[in-house]
């Protein structure tokens, strides 16, 4: 008989795609949206050269350009789904950027023109954690009266030496401040992690796991840190390649697995691994799609015989 695990599955994590199906109860898409935001790690704010791992072009779908108005890129995402999968309902995913960030009026006319698509049925926003103001999370309170709000928050470390490393202008105290001040709203709050940032042994980047499930959120998102083209890291890479640590994709199954028999069954897992485009990918150059990763993880879960949470 197969085991049915805490989150209700049989999968050995708790995944995204049952946590979407749970809350909706149907399939419903993302859709990317480039609102043309900038982020204070790149126009003076904090700094100017932004996150030393960051190329923002590598997180842009094709559909989503912002010579587009949001109301056409949103048109163009259901055109280029809705063959695919059939999905009725969809989320507009406010992705490029920090898309908390600016006038609040701005923001507000800039989502409300994705939610007058009648198939748009949420927002999905990503951010930094220093970015929330307390009269963007009013409105988005009363938003989910009648809409489905998430929140994005790219916390990458727990570590606070990491985060000066790789320039991000944010501490992780300020990671779980903003995580304190969205869930006592209870809006749902997802998490970015990249796994392997320079300095970072493997026990601290699996501490990340402990501290990560202190934090009252709904859903993580896993990366490895990618080398692209145009980032602070890139020149790096080309001066002193050996300053990185790099996995392979087979060690990156080892260490995703390690780390989620650590973290709180609770916690929905998204995504395991990023990919960048390759025309912008320097390292390292796995060749692989996502779903082939997932695939991996599932595999070596079964064979390690072990789930999420397992360790704890
Ligand atoms: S990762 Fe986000 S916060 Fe950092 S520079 Fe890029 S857009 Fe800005």
């Amino acid at each position: 008989m197969t085991k049915q695990f805490v989150w209700g599955t049989e999968k050995r994590y708790n995944d995204y795609s049952t946590y979407i199906k749970r809350t909706f109860g149907e399939r419903v898409q993302k859709i990317s949206v480039n609102a043309g935001f900038t982020c204070p790690n790149r126009d003076g704010s904090k700094g100017v050269g932004g996150c030393a791992f960051c190329n923002n072009s590598t997180f842009n779908p094709a559909y989503c350009d912002t010579a587009f108005t949001i109301e056409v890129q949103i048109e163009k995402g259901i055109s280029f789904f809705q063959p695919k999968y059939q999905a009725q309902n969809y989320l507009a995913y406010f992705q490029a950027y920090s898309n908390t960030y600016g006038d609040t009026k701005d923001l507000i006319n800039k989502y409300e023109q994705a939610l007058a698509n009648p198939k748009v049925i949420g927002l999905i926003l990503g951010t930094r954690p220093d970015c929330i103001s307390d009269d963007l999370l009013a409105y988005l309170k009363n938003l989910q009266k009648k809409y489905y709000v998430a929140i994005e928050l790219g916390a990458e470390s727990t570590n606070e030496e990491t985060l000066k490393v790789i320039n991000r202008g944010h501490s992780h105290e300020e990671t779980i401040d903003a995580c304190h001040r969205i869930n006592e709203l209870d809006i749902p709050i997802g998490l970015h992690m990249i796994l392997g940032l320079p300095g970072e042994s493997r026990s601290q980047i699996l501490h990340h796991a402990s501290e990560v499930s202190k934090l009252p959120i709904s859903f993580l998102k896993l990366h490895q840190l990618q080398i692209v083209k145009g980032s602070l890291f890139a020149n790096q890479y080309i001066k002193d390649a050996n300053y990185f640590s790099l996995y392979t994709a087979d060690e990156f199954v080892e260490l995703v697995i390690d780390f989620i028999e650590l973290l709180d069954p609770r916690i929905v897992v998204e995504r395991f691994i990023s990919q960048a485009p390759a025309d912008l990918l320097i390292a390292p150059a796995w060749g692989i799609k996502n779903f082939e990763f997932v695939a991996k993880v599932e595999k070596r879960l079964k064979v390690r015989d072990t789930w999420q949470g397992k360790a704890l």
